[in-house]
């Protein structure tokens, strides 16, 4: 007997940002996989069963959930942000790829969430509001080079660009190498945008540009964005400044 496997993104963290559609799932299901600090944002009921997981552990947290489902349970994978953003949407989709044939009978749904570079942008103006690209730096899942490269291509294109897991103990030098690597395309007037812990009571925005930009100002719960040449930043008296990305101007050499 096949159950449900629906995974769902739970929103950057202020939970007026988690969707309807991801709290019906919520109310509905009977256990719940995940990274522990995501369980904590759920109030779930007695009979909820929350099975905690370590942040790496995204293959045995798939498993466990596709076999809690193959045994009928209505299970919840549970996501921050946006599932399909670096999260459980593409583990889940792997596990079923390489999995037993039963997984494959397993129904399974991804529910949207508002990922993190939303929220920070939100908060500034409109950093995003052209061609932009998303990249993670973390080396954990993909070489470096390709990373380098990856960074090259996308300043050379005119992209802006946001990071995600710019920075961690285990990776304290990435961040510092990807600045550098920009730092020999675009021009030190740059805009770069520190967005920590969107949405939570401990939010912290800050606007800087490429020159100066601090690799220490980022943690975990950083996401940068990281303008275009033509991504300003307007100055207004007694508020903060307004970020944004104007369309493309005739003429530009970009
Ligand atoms: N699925 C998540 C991303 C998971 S990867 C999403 O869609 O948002 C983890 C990275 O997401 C963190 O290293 C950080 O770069 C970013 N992140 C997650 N929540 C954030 C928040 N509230 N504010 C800023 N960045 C956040």
């Amino acid at each position: 007997m096949s159950g449900r496997l629906t995974v769902v993104g739970l929103g950057p963290g202020n939970p007026d940002q988690t969707t309807p559609e991801v709290a019906r799932a919520i109310a509905g299901a009977s256990d719940f996989y995940g990274y522990a600090p995501y369980l904590d944002r759920l109030s779930l009921r007695p009979d909820q069963t929350r099975h905690a997981s370590d942040n790496r552990e995204e293959l045995d947290r798939s498993t466990a959930a596709l076999n809690r489902a193959c045994q009928g349970g209505n299970v919840c994978v549970v996501s921050g942000g946006d599932p399909g953003v670096f999260a459980m949407a593409a583990a889940i989709c792997e596990a079923v790829e390489n999995g037993p044939d039963a997984w494959r009978q397993v129904e399974i749904s991804v529910l949207p969430g508002i990922t993190a570079m939303l929220a920070v942008a939100a908060r500034i103006g409109a950093p995003l509001g052209h061609d932009f690209c998303v990249i993670s730096l973390s080396d954990n899942l993909k070489p470096w080079e390709l990373i380098e490269k990856r960074l090259a291509a996308a300043a050379e294109a005119g992209f802006v660009m946001a990071f995600y897991n710019p920075i961690s103990r285990a990776r304290p030098w990435q961040l510092g190498k990807a600045f550098d690597c920009l730092r020999a395309v675009l021009p030190g007037d740059t805009v770069v945008v520190f967005g920590r812990a969107a949405g939570r009571p401990d939010e912290r925005i800050e606007i800087t540009d490429l020159a100066a930009a601090d690799p220490a100002k980022a943690d975990m719960a950083t996401c940068i964005i990281v303008g275009s040449p033509e991504t300003r930043s307007i100055a207004r008296p007694g508020l903060p400044p307004l970020v944004y990305t104007p369309r493309f101007a005739k003429g530009a050499s970009r």
